[in-house]
């Protein structure tokens, strides 16, 4: 009965990683994954998380119950402190419903899945995704029968943002349409609109009424500082727009294989908000038991941990800028190599970008040589893990970079 289902390729960055490992040159370099990595190349569990785990093993009435159907509260509602700030006024007047998700991808999709649900799209209005954007948007969305369309977002002359495109879009996007925005350090680019920007881009999505769906995926881990990430979110909730917001804790925390994330959803500041926010937490609380009942404990705990604990939340912002500060420093080291090296072409953007990621600009058919050739591996659209990059291998990857751009 299913012989029509054709073979569906591996995915790419996955397929990536596996091209790597089985890999057995001495030289080989990662810059696939979107793993932070130390200086040695090896994963890095933060010192906090260590310490978080410590407290739960000590913890003689830990158990393996089931968590609530909307998760682990404290976790939540820190969760949304985090993101929102703490004075937000937003969580005084209970405008906001947060529910405990399997990560980023949980909540993008816990997301979609209630918007399918419940926003009205009379003319059956997309979710606009910024082109490009992270692989798994667009599958995700698919996935709810929700409809794409694309606003631009990269430029490629400048390998900075396409404000033009970006708001020319906007402008022309049908009312009611929801725009998907990456809140800080945008993957795959690392492009992130300046903060005029951002308020330009708020002052057309109200005129065109459109709803802002924030993926917040690397908060503290892009600038090291958790309110400057925050601070596009912040800014539209203080806007007044209803909103929501996917939060992972996989980057900055580097709980990657837990997955604990937050969906978050904000009313406006209305009369009944509070009474919204009943109601949507009571819808997304079917949502989630349909799909996978409750979410996982360990990821949660760990972080409700570090979140609640002054001490452990101090400690995890020195570590955060020690991951933001050494991607920011293999920004550096790069660009000096690359210039010092005299390789053609501007390389400043590297270190213009932010995040986790560089769009470096380099061709399809660059990146395939240097994985043949030098045994360096990203995506084929030429975008870098700066977190792959260490002392160690700059030098290296940066006299590659130089060999292919040549030729
Ligand atoms: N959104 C964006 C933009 C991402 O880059 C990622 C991870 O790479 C995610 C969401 C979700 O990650 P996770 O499901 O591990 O939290």
């Amino acid at each position: 009965a299913f012989s029509h289902v054709p073979l569906a390729p591996p995915d790419p960055l996955f397929g990536l990683i596996a091209a790597h490992k089985a890999d057995t040159h001495p030289d080989k370099v990662d810059l696939g994954v979107g793993a932070y990595r130390d200086d040695d190349a090896k994963p890095w569990v933060l010192p906090v998380v260590k310490k978080a785990d410590a407290l739960l093993r000590d913890d003689p009435d830990l158990n393996h119950e089931y968590l609530p159907i909307a998760g682990l509260q404290t976790f939540t509602s820190a969760a949304a402190r985090l993101i929102l700030g703490a004075d937000s006024p937003a969580l005084a007047e209970k405008r906001v419903c947060s529910v405990q998700t399997i990560s980023g991808t949980g909540a993008v999709h816990t997301g979609a899945r209630f918007l399918a649900k419940f926003y009205p799209r009379p003319q059956n209005q997309a979710v606009y995704i910024s082109d490009p954007t992270w692989a798994n948007h667009q599958q995700i969305l698919d996935n709810v029968d929700l409809p794409v369309a694309k606003y631009p977002y990269y430029h490629a002359a400048s390998r900075g943002l396409d404000f033009a495109g970006l708001t020319s879009a906007l402008r022309s996007a049908p009312e009611g349409s929801v725009v998907l925005l990456h809140a800080c350090a945008h993957n795959p680019t690392g492009v992130d609109p300046s903060r005029d920007q951002w308020k330009e881009i708020a002052v057309i999505m109200r005129e065109r009424k459109l709803f802002p769906f924030f993926d917040c995926a690397y908060q503290g881990f892009a600038s090291g500082d958790l309110d400057n990430d925050a601070w596009a979110v912040r800014y539209f909730v203080e806007q007044g727009f209803e909103l929501c917001i996917a939060q992972s804790f996989s980057k900055n925390l580097g709980l990657y294989s837990e997955r604990a994330g937050v969906f978050h959803f904000v009313s406006p500041p209305v009369a009944d908000a509070a009474d919204a926010t009943t109601r949507i937490g009571s819808q997304l609380a079917i949502v989630q038991r349909s799909e996978i009942s409750n979410p996982p404990a360990y990821g949660a705990r760990i972080a409700d941990k570090v979140l609640n604990d002054k001490v452990l939340f101090d400690e995890w912002k020195e570590q955060l800028r020690t991951m933001a500060g050494r991607i920011i420093d293999m920004r550096e080291t790069l660009v000096q190599k690359l210039t010092e090296l005299g390789t053609p072409g501007d390389w400043s953007h590297v270190t213009k970008q932010i995040g986790m990621f560089s769009f470096t600009g380099l061709t399809e058919k660059q990146v395939l040589r240097l994985r043949e050739e030098a045994h360096i591996y990203m995506t084929k659209n030429g975008r870098i893990s700066m977190a792959g990059l260490n002392s160690h291998n700059a030098d290296y990857v940066a006299a590659a970079i130089d060999k292919v751009v040549r030729e």
